[in-house]
């Protein structure tokens, strides 16, 4: 980084209202990075002032996400919780106060608007020059400079200037007397050292302010870096009400920690040459704040899965048949019977074929179930004339067959010919009949597996109920 002092430090400050988001794990993420990058320390802090909206269950959750994501307690100073420093946060209050920097105020936002005659318009300061002490219903306000500009030096944005004028007298401590996010951060970030702030783009309208009180309390403003917003495909920004956004839901559907990582970088910044799956040592290496992008990151969720798939099938089959079982282990309790040997002969054929975890459920439950798991529209799809005859001759073929892929497929395929069909069709009824499904793992190594006796019988039973259902 340019101008970077030898001991940068950085900070993660999530505030826990809810499931961990994955704008706030791309920004820990690229914090982490640039800490480690320079040698520097990445400080994780709490927000948890608010105590209507946090709950100890989202820090946890946040604390865990981390952790999958390769930031683990080695890798951060803390948590530190705001609440914590409630006394330097009034102190802060107070000094700015005998400073002349702040001043207490009794209006009320009717009061302002009833003023301006504009609901959108800030504070007009009508209390600026009061002198009012202590009260009930008064909030301090911080009083911003008349004149001048503020200059945000922000690695990504350039120097976003700010006229002083636009900026109103915010209020930093509340009637009630609790300090607001403004003041709260800077303190914490001054307190704590923090030299680079790096954080949501959201938060660029509050750098001048922010900086405007790390001056006014002594101390030299940070390098900031406002990463863009992330959208979803419709350009708008991601929400957790719209879009699926919390990193649990992703590992719960089976996305790689190792995907999920690369892919987050990638909201915003590339690394060099053409390429977009890369070690994590390489993104490391060439990762420079400095290059992301200011215009909106789009979450593509499915290059997401597509980069999952790519990330899965690059996994020794051990560790992909050890990634699965957790996902394999769940379903089987609903299964009428689990085997990990068979299973351990399927997962090569699925490892190719799915692009999340949870996707291979669908795939070998008909080996663990009693009954093909049939759904009613694959059914129909399949069992078109003449799927009752390439049964019964499939059935008749396969009895004495040698039970092995190859010659599986050789028989099928002439019973197809017979009936004038070209194996792609001929095999569509077998499979439904075996697997419950159209789609799934090549038919013939699943016949292979399942064993002549399971797959001879299921082949009969389909015959049975097509006839049945067309008689
Ligand atoms: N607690 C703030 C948030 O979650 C973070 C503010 C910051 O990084 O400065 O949005």
């Amino acid at each position: 980084m340019s101008a970077a002092p030898s001991q940068p430090r950085l900070r993660f400050a999530p505030s826990p209202t809810g499931m961990f988001h994955v704008g706030g794990a791309r920004s820990a993420l690229f914090n982490w990075v640039i800490a480690r990058q320079s040698g520097g320390t990445l400080v994780l802090r709490i927000e948890d002032t608010d105590a209507s909206r946090n709950k100890p269950e989202w820090t946890e959750g946040i604390i865990r996400a981390l952790s999958w994501l390769g930031i683990d307690g080695e890798q951060y100073e803390g948590p530190y919780f705001q609440s914590a420093n409630a006394d330097a946060h009034r102190a802060a209050v107070e000094r700015l106060r005998a400073a002349g920097l702040a001043y207490y105020c009794e209006c009320t936002r009717e009061n302002v608007i009833a003023r301006t005659g504009d609901q959108h318009k800030g504070y007009d300061g009508f209390c600026r020059d009061r002198g009012l002490g202590p009260g009930p219903l008064r909030a301090t306000r911080f009083r911003t400079p008349d004149e001048g500009r503020t200059t945000v030096v922000d690695l990504i944005r350039g120097k976003p200037v700010f006229d002083n004028a636009v900026l109103e007298d915010f209020v930093i401590a509340r009637a009630d007397g609790s300090v607001t996010f403004l003041l709260a951060n800077a303190v914490d970030d001054i307190s704590q050292g923090i030299t680079h702030v790096v954080r949501g783009e959201e938060h660029l309208s509050n750098a001048p302010k922010q900086q405007l009180l790390w001056e006014a309390l002594g101390a030299a403003p940070p390098v900031w870096a406002h990463v863009p917003v992330i959208v979803n495909e419709k350009r708008q920004k991601l929400s957790k009400r719209r879009d699926k956004v919390a990193l649990e839901d992703y590992q719960a559907e089976g996305f790689l920690a190792d995907a999920m990582r690369n892919y987050l970088m990638l909201l915003g910044w590339a690394p060099s040459g053409d390429r977009e799956i890369v070690p994590w040592d390489v993104i490391e290496r060439e990762f420079r704040i400095e290059d992301v992008n200011a215009s909106p990151a789009f979450f593509d969720v499915k290059k997401l899965r597509a980069f999952n798939g790519e990330y899965i099938r690059a996994l020794p089959p051990n560790q992909f048949i050890a990634a699965c079982l957790p996902w394999v282990t769940k379903a089987a309790t609903g299964w009428d019977g689990f085997d990990s040997e068979v299973f351990e002969r399927l997962a090569p054929l699925a490892q190719t074929r799915v692009n999340v975890l949870a996707e291979i459920i669908e795939m070998v439950d008909f080996a663990f179930l009693d009954q093909p798991p049939y759904d009613e529209a694959s059914w129909q799809k399949a069992m078109k004339d003449p799927a009752a005859d390439i049964l019964a001759d499939t059935e008749k073929a396969y009895r004495d067959a040698p039970w092995e892929a190859g010659e599986l497929k050789d028989r099928l395929e002439r019973v197809g010919a017979a009936h004038g069909l070209k194996l792609g069709k001929a095999q569509a009824p077998v499979r439904v009949a075996v697997t419950g499904r159209t789609v799934g793992l090549p038919l013939f190594e699943s016949l292979a597996i399942l064993g002549r006796d399971r797959s001879l019988a299921r082949i009969a039973a389909a015959g049975a109920r097509l006839t049945r259902s067309t008689s």
